[in-house]
């Protein structure tokens, strides 16, 4: 059985031209792009990295990867978003490669090929996150790193990232997040022991609304990102 929700493909696909409009749906991927991948690199100096962003979307992500050196392989299984994100690549005379194949159908082919995986905003849209977990390690080389980031599943984040950002401030379209499909950090953490991927360290992403700033911060309550290392 593939891991994947055909609806949340298909909800992907019906707001792909709109990736690149930093006023559409995507606007808070666009806002708090430069945070986290200014945290991924402090971390890790990407230049000359193999990079593997796994649900790429339109390539926000990936095209800030690129841009800081890294050489960068990025996978969906939304066709339209890769079309916009390769027509995107040729505007930003970037040199991704994007296909389409799922995380596990790669990791079949490309066992310990990369030295960073990226998979953020991601795991929260897919039936068995424990299955994306397991091929990010083994694709990632031993002593590589596997970036994660989602949401945390409890009231507050019901809250902020459903309620707030859904129905009160609009941020996001209703129906973009399920709130049972979000991860607690220990829930993600048990999937990475269980594939032998070691913690290295949890921060969170906040959103003042009135000032409309994204920052990190300690607090895991909503937004998180958490990196792991496939040992040496
Ligand atoms: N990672 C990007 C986009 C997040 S949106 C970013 O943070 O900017 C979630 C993405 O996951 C969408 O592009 C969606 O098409 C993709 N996705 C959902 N299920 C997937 C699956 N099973 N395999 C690969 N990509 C998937």
């Amino acid at each position: 059985m593939k891991n994947v929700d055909e609806s949340e493909i298909k909800k992907f696909e019906n707001l792909a031209s709109r990736w690149w409009d930093q006023n559409s749906e995507f606007k808070p991927l666009h806002e708090i792009n430069p945070i986290r991948v200014n945290y991924i690199s402090k971390v890790i100096n990407l230049a000359e990295k193999k990079v593997l962003d796994i649900g790429c979307g339109g390539g926000i992500l990936a095209e800030a990867l690129a841009h800081h050196g890294a050489i960068v392989t990025a996978i969906d299984l939304a066709s339209t978003s890769l079309a916009v994100a390769k027509l995107h690549n040729l505007e930003s005379k970037l040199d991704i490669d994007y296909r389409q194949i799922s995380a596990e159908d790669l990791a079949e082919k490309e066992s310990q090929a990369y030295d960073v995986i990226t998979c953020l905003e991601m795991l929260e849209h897919v039936p068995k996150p424990a299955s994306i977990v397991k091929s990010c390690f083994d694709l990632v080389k031993p002593g590589g790193l596997v970036f994660f980031s989602t949401i945390n599943r409890n009231p507050k984040s019901y809250l902020f990232a459903i309620l707030g950002a859904e129905y009160i401030f609009n941020l996001l379209p209703k129906g973009t997040h399920e709130y049972v499909k979000f991860i607690r950090p220990s829930e993600l953490a048990t999937w990475c022991r269980e594939s032998k991927l070691e913690l290295q360290e949890q921060i969170g992403m906040g959103y003042n609304p009135l000032t409309k700033n994204y920052y990190l911060q300690d607090s895991l309550d909503v937004n998180y990102i958490a990196y792991y290392e496939r040992p040496k």
